[in-house]
């Protein structure tokens, strides 16, 4: 049996068009400053040199969506055709400035303004330059019609995409891309499921850019990653999918790649030797071999465990193959329990363990560690986040359970940091602001003192 992708219409996106039979296309996005030409140019080409199709700029003001044109020509220039996609938060009018520039537009329904009176001028823009657009609903980003009438659901965030969606229809503009993202595997899964069969009543087929947010960095960005992206591919579903790694946007095409190489291109059963069998043992207890986890202590005597054998030496390889294959029985509650094995030499128990915690973990099943929840930064970063993530991690990693999210900018981080117990958010050049769930607690502190701060705000509590 071959690998069956789902039929979706064709986007023109300059000279790499999107959907039908075309391939999944993997991409990036600077976290450089948009107003920077030079710096932002050199990162576009990191990201290109690597492997990236598209490459994604945040504009935040009108400034940034015109500046776009600067380093657009740059690449053309130096010879670099990629296309390039705008990021747009609040500001049609950004929006509309960037798409005269760049050959797509993403924009996020939860706050761009009204699906008639902002969007329509927007699609008319749009529609003169041949730009494309992806309505990109984000969880805990939506409009508070939405939040009022459908809460922060799936439900919800459907219906957030299929209110402008509508719209283009109804505009007969047809150059448009989907997606819906969430740091819960969980959730993402779920929604762009029932995205797809929201369209699928609605005879639409549009494509999707597929996407986990927030995923944080090493092995837990990439567990998390290979769950929620993994799972959706393997059914199928995605035409271009982008890694969130908190790590240089360079170092997320090679994940990428190999997600959609793995999952696009083998069917779960056949792959490999991988089963599940219901085991006769007591519910959390890690037998000798160390490589069994069992998710769930409940009464109940016997467990379906999912068993799967690798032998693949590259630890990061094994880490999106084992996180693709397994996450779904986890994410589905098909099963209660993982034994991985990974005959390579060079892997060791710990290695295996490690990754089978991190599945368990990613898919929520069972929480052996802090989790921390932290977005790839962009243009609107205005601190070091990859020190900041390391600053915190070293301080808090004893707090098992806890939910941590690190996130560079005040305009995003907050509604999107999910269900976090605390929050440590960029709130300007060198200032963090401290949350506590959704509740802002300290303002604007010296980055200097974050840390310090967030601990004894943790221990107060
Ligand atoms: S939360 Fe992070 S990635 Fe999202 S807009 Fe803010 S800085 Fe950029």
């Amino acid at each position: 049996m071959n690998y069956k992708r789902r039929e979706t219409t064709v986007v023109q996106i300059g000279n790499t068009p999107l959907g039908g039979s075309h391939p999944i296309r993997i991409q990036s996005m600077t976290n450089t400053s948009t107003m920077d030409t030079e710096g932002s140019v050199q990162q576009c080409i990191r990201i290109i040199e690597a492997g990236g199709e598209y490459v994604r700029l945040t504009a935040q003001g009108v400034r940034e969506g015109e500046n776009l044109q600067h380093i657009r020509a740059r690449l053309r220039e130096l010879g670099y055709h990629t296309p390039l996609v705008a990021d747009i938060h609040f500001n049609p009018k950004a929006a509309a400035a960037a798409a005269q520039t760049v050959e797509k537009v993403r924009i996020n329904p939860g706050n761009f303004g009204d699906p008639v009176a902002d969007f329509i001028p927007f699609l008319n823009v749009c529609k003169a330059h041949n730009t494309a657009i992806r309505i990109g609903v984000n969880h805990g980003s939506l409009s508070e019609r939405m939040m009022a009438k459908y809460g922060d659901t799936p439900r919800g965030m459907v219906e957030s995409c299929m209110e402008f969606l509508r719209v283009c229809v109804a505009e007969n503009f047809a150059n448009v891309v989907l997606s819906i993202k969430a740091s819960n595997t969980y959730v993402m899964v779920q929604t762009v499921r029932l995205l797809v069969a929201t369209m699928d009543r609605e005879g639409m087929a549009f494509p999707l850019h597929l996407g986990v947010t927030e995923a944080g960095d090493g092995e837990d960005g990439r567990i998390k990653s290979a769950v929620g992206i993994g799972t959706l591919l393997r059914e199928g579903i995605g035409d271009t999918i982008r890694v969130s790694l908190s790590e240089d946007p360079e170092a997320e095409i090679p994940v990428a790649r190999f997600l959609v190489d793995y999952a696009s291109q083998q069917l779960r059963i056949t792959n490999y030797e991988l089963r599940v069998e219901i085991v006769d043992m007591p519910f959390d207890v890690v037998p000798d071999t160390s490589f069994i986890v069992v998710s769930n202590p409940a009464s109940q005597s016997s467990a379906r465990v999912v068993c799967a054998t690798y032998h693949e030496p590259d630890l990061d390889a094994f880490r999106l193959k084992a996180a693709t294959d397994c996450g779904a029985f986890f994410l589905d509650n098909l099963a209660d329990g993982i034994k991985l094995t990974n005959t390579a030499p060079n892997i060791t128990p710990q290695d295996v363990q490690s990754v089978a915690f991190g599945i368990l973990q990613a898919t929520g099943r069972r929480i052996t560690k802090t989790e921390y929840i932290s977005c790839p930064s962009c243009g609107r970063t205005l601190f070091d986040l990859q020190a900041a993530i390391k600053k915190v991690k070293a301080a808090t990693q004893h707090l098992v359970g806890l939910k941590i999210a690190i996130m560079g900018c005040i305009v995003n981080g907050p509604g999107e940091m999910a269900d976090a117990d605390y929050g440590y958010v960029g709130a300007g050049a060198g200032k963090v602001s401290l949350y506590k769930g959704k509740e802002c607690v300290l303002k604007n502190i010296p980055e200097a003192d974050a840390v310090a701060e967030l601990l004894q705000l943790i221990e107060s509590q």
